[in-house]
């Protein structure tokens, strides 16, 4: 298949955007990229799509999502508002997730995806919790995103938190998973072992987890200094701060991704690159639960792999770029702090290398021959000029969530002229509506 007359935004180590290009798509991955009129006259029997004077773009990454936390959507906790984010995680994340049922799993996801498609997002790393339903969750999740038609890797939160037999059951679960993940045929799905955060894990249980992970050729996915409180509970529990103790542990590596690292300091930071550690920055949601800003600049300076993922919020990850780009200036008083490269450095750049880790044999988020045909079609026609050098800020500025009117992973139309192909909106929204209607009742149920 031929993608033609398109502005193709490549990025990838060439970073250019071809006027009048197009891809060639075949089996799944790029076999061609260059002027409309060439690949024609190459490739005359090719189906041929018309792009119609739309971007061509690699589909976003999201480094780190929840498809759990959806149904959070509107519910209102009773009695006073969360003061701090330990209070958060008590009233609102440690009673929804404890709330959800198998089928909750799926629609949770199965309405992430949805919205994922819907934005052009194409490949995202999920890190899972639903306590009632351990056994098996990943399955539910695997299942949705096999329907969708979208590339994700998964994994199962262990926790302290619900004692030792929820502990261990979702050590087995992970392994559960890593292990079908590495047999199965399915090159869409991939598979991590996922953590909840340094301050619900005893060392005991930590070190329960990096045994099981042996021979599974696995990082960790976990939380780590999102708040004060983390850092201080691993004072008191070890003498250590979060990332020397997790370090201490076994928990760091290149496959390992430590999520949000706000409250870390230069030895924390400098461990993190000398191992090769993936940070995940969620502006929206530090924001949100208000546990600060993350020196995400001083790390990226240092060379510390940092990604942008979204912990949950829309799957719009341009919304996540704005935060980003905007935050940054605020919180340090100065309009010089997070220009738009640094945004895309973490977007395009370390997220692709990140995907990588899961899905190594080809890229991902680039418009290359060899790469993963994951792309979108973003109709975008700037009153300005528009150039590889300045597309961070006309993404930052210009692009809006309903500008992607496509959606390809791995080759697959998923959405083309804004219609959902693989996924049906309205049946998913309707069983949805049900079953988080449910999921309400009990989580109001578990309110101390
Ligand atoms: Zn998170």
């Amino acid at each position: 298949m031929l993608i033609s007359n398109g502005r193709i935004v490549t990025f990838g180590a060439a970073n250019e955007i071809i006027e009048n290009g197009a891809v060639r798509v075949e089996e799944g991955v790029i076999s061609a990229v260059g002027d409309t009129e060439s690949l024609r006259a190459a490739y005359p029997d090719d189906e041929v799509v018309d792009a119609r004077g739309q971007l061509v773009m690699p589909g976003n990454i999201c480094a780190h999502t929840h498809f759990y936390g959806a149904f959070a959507r509107g519910m209102a906790i009773p009695g006073d508002p969360p003061r701090d984010f330990p209070e958060i995680l008590g009233k609102l994340w440690w009673k929804l997730d404890r709330a959800l049922l198998e089928e909750d799993v799926k629609y949770s996801a199965l309405v992430c995806l949805v919205d994922a498609i819907k934005h052009g997002t194409t490949t995202l790393i999920d890190h899972h919790a639903s306590p009632s339903a351990i056994a098996g969750s990943l399955d539910q999740i695997a299942e949705a995103v096999t329907e969708a038609g979208l590339r994700a890797s998964l994994c199962y939160e262990v926790t302290d938190r619900n004692g030792p037999e929820e502990a261990q059951a979702g050590i087995e679960e992970n392994v559960r998973f890593l292990r079908a993940a590495q047999e199965d045929t399915d090159p869409l799905l991939a598979a991590s072992f996922g953590l909840h955060a340094s301050l619900t894990l005893s060392d005991e249980t930590l070190a329960h987890c990096v045994s099981a992970a042996q021979g599974l050729d696995t990082g960790f996915h976990i939380h780590a200094a999102e708040g004060i409180s983390d850092e201080d509970d691993s004072l008191r529990k070890s003498g250590k701060r979060v990332v020397e103790r997790l370090h201490d542990a076994g928990i760091l590596g290149p496959k390992s991704i430590l999520v949000h690292c706000v409250h870390v300091d230069a030895w924390e930071m400098e461990l993190l690159r000398d191992t090769g550690t993936w940070v995940t920055h969620q502006p929206r949601s530090n924001m949100n639960n208000a546990v600060g800003v993350a020196p995400v600049e001083t790390m990226l300076r240092g060379g510390v792999k940092v990604g942008l993922g979204n912990d949950g919020f829309s799957n719009n990850m341009w919304a996540e770029w704005k935060a980003a780009y905007l935050v940054h200036k605020l919180w340090h008083g100065d309009p010089r702090r997070m220009g738009g490269y640094d945004v895309m450095q973490m977007a395009v750049g370390n997220n692709a290398s990140l995907a990588r880790v899961f899905w190594p044999n080809r890229p991902t988020g680039e418009i290359s021959p060899g790469a993963h045909a994951d792309l979108m079609l973003v109709d975008y026609h700037p009153f300005t000029e528009l150039t590889a050098g300045n597309l961070p800020w006309h993404i930052l500025f210009g692009f809006e969530a309903d500008a992607v009117t496509a959606t390809m992973c791995a080759g697959r139309w998923l959405m083309r002229e804004r219609r959902l192909l693989t996924l049906d909106e309205a049946d998913i929204a309707a069983r949805a509506r049900e079953l988080s209607a449910k999921v309400w009742e009990r989580t109001l149920a578990l309110q101390d």
